[in-house]
């Protein structure tokens, strides 16, 4: 462990216990997890270690919670939400920094983070008073049906590091915004921002056991003790593919509902009559946001033959431009990539890739010194069938591949077990149209290397998952209805 040596302002009165109850605690054997900073590996803070216990704890507010807060008048869960959202953009400085120094992402991005995660908060306290059922005459006649819609109950959420603030407020505001009690488990790499939020939650008087946060180094038996108790009746993940098929697995025991947002695989396809100016700037922003460290990432660039010299050429100008360093800096484009293991994987896939024909046009090798950092790198040439093509890269390596016909386009994006977001980038109109329609994707950003939005709803079809988090469709996650039959 090095030496901490950048400016750790932000940090400075942001909790390190866990939140049960609405009281802070620290772990029964007061064990702790070093937070890291990915700059240079030095540790920023310890936060408390809580085990299956104090998860259960959790659960027992959040179940003690639960019927009270459903009876809680929608606009007063509107309202807290709203002023939580305030409190947050007021304190949106320290978010920001506390969100680049355990993440690593610059700081302006990570102020990129805090506006869009906290939307989530501002929508889903409009999102509050529009809860409703409806009333039908039975289609035969002689009698009425009406439905009504009720919070599912106590819900678990378990998050990843990626975008510590946004992945939590996505599930918290419709959650709240419902009638539901949480139990959060944030990613043990990035807890400090979780903690940052229960604590302006509490402030603006979030009751006591609604919102409770566990931060742990023992993930799987933390969620597998709670999914086994039958009170939790909802589980929603964020994170890896492979943990999301497990938690699946889990739900079956007590049927929890579940969403899952999970992998991804993103092609970004360029056609011949693309604006190239347009997809080279859509590509930066698809590719390089948050480091490549983003399931939206463009992971796959499918580009056709006859523009993809240039836009390769183009991309490794605007790549080579950008200035890697810590996040807190003024100038950086690029912050560090998570840990040590997120470098490996990255230099292995680009290593592999060379080794299957592509060339190397900017970038390639880990980059010496402390701190976990990868150059932006881009490779042409990958052949259609490279391991890089087939695998969810998560950095910053962008590589290109050639198409020469629409359909055999589509049937490259399509071919990912993936699903999340694909990239289209056409100046014909029915071209986009069709191509929107032929893409086995939950999302399209058509001429756009940015979906996300707290008023659409964001998810994935395959293996990307299920649910959808935002939009008006967000909060049905969180909603039971139930019917009843009326005789007149
Ligand atoms: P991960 O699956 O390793 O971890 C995610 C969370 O699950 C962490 O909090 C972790 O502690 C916890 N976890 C791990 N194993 C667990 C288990 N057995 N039981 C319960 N919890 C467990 O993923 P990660 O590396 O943190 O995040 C990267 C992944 O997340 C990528 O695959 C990325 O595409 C995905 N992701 C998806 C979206 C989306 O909305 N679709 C958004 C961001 C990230």
């Amino acid at each position: 462990m090095t030496q901490a040596s950048g400016t750790r302002d932000g940090l400075e009165g942001v909790e390190t216990r866990l939140f049960i109850g609405g009281t802070w605690r620290d772990a029964d054997d007061a064990g702790t997890i070093d937070v890291l900073d990915p700059a240079d590996g030095s540790v920023l803070a310890s936060v408390a270690d809580g085990g299956t216990a104090e998860a259960m704890a959790a659960l027992d507010a959040a179940a003690d919670a639960q019927a009270a807060w459903a009876a809680t008048p929608p606009r007063e869960r509107g309202e807290l939400l709203r002023a939580a959202y305030e409190l947050v953009a007021q304190r949106a400085d320290q978010f920001a920094r506390v969100i680049s120094l355990e993440m690593g992402k610059p700081l302006a991005e990570a102020k990129g983070e805090v506006t869009y995660g906290n939307e989530f908060l501002r929508w889903f306290s409009e999102e509050a008073v529009r809860v409703r059922g409806r009333w039908m005459e039975n289609p035969v006649g002689g009698s009425r049906m009406l439905t009504m819609k009720k919070p599912v109950g106590p819900c678990l959420f378990i998050t990843p590091w990626n975008f510590p603030l946004a992945m939590g407020t996505r599930k918290i505001g419709p959650a709240l915004a419902a009638g539901c009690t949480v139990v959060i488990k944030p990613a043990s790499q990035t807890p400090l921002t979780m903690l940052l939020l229960a604590q302006v939650l509490e402030e603006v008087g979030v009751p006591a056991g609604v919102v409770n946060v566990v931060t742990t180094s023992s993930s799987r038996e933390v969620g597998a003790a709670l999914m086994a108790d039958p009170r939790l009746r909802k589980v929603s993940f964020t994170g890896s593919t492979e943990v999301g098929r497990g938690l699946i697995g889990q739900s079956a025991e007590h049927l929890q509902r579940i969403s899952m947002e999970l992998g991804g695989n993103a092609p970004f396809l360029v056609f011949e009559d693309a604006d190239l100016d347009a997809a080279v700037e859509g590509a930066m922003v698809a590719k390089m946001r948050n480091m490549g460290e983003a399931c939206t990432a463009a992971n796959r660039f499918l580009v056709h033959e006859s523009v993809a010299e240039e836009f390769g050429r183009r991309l490794a100008e605007r790549m080579s431009g950008l200035t890697v360093g810590r996040g807190q800096d003024d100038g950086v484009d690029v912050g560090p990539l998570i840990n040590a293991e997120a470098v490996e994987s990255v230099g292995a896939l680009v290593s592999e890739a060379v080794e299957e024909g592509a060339r190397v046009l900017v970038g390639g090798k880990p980059a010496e010194g402390p701190g976990w950092f990868f150059p932006p790198t881009v490779l042409v040439d990958v052949p259609a069938e490279a391991t890089i093509n087939r695998h969810e890269i998560f950095g910053p390596v962008a590589p290109i591949t050639t198409f020469s016909t629409e359909e055999e386009a589509v049937a490259a994006a399509n071919s990912s077990e993936y699903g999340l977001v694909a990239y289209a980038y056409t100046r014909d109109l029915t071209r986009s149209l069709r191509v929107s329609e032929a893409l086995a994707f939950g999302m399209v950003g058509l001429n756009t290397g940015i979906v996300s939005n707290a008023a659409a709803p964001f998810g994935g079809v395959k293996a990307s998952g299920f649910g959808r988090e935002g939009g008006f469709e967000g909060i049905e996650e969180y909603l039971d209805t139930t019917y009843v039959a009326i005789p007149l």
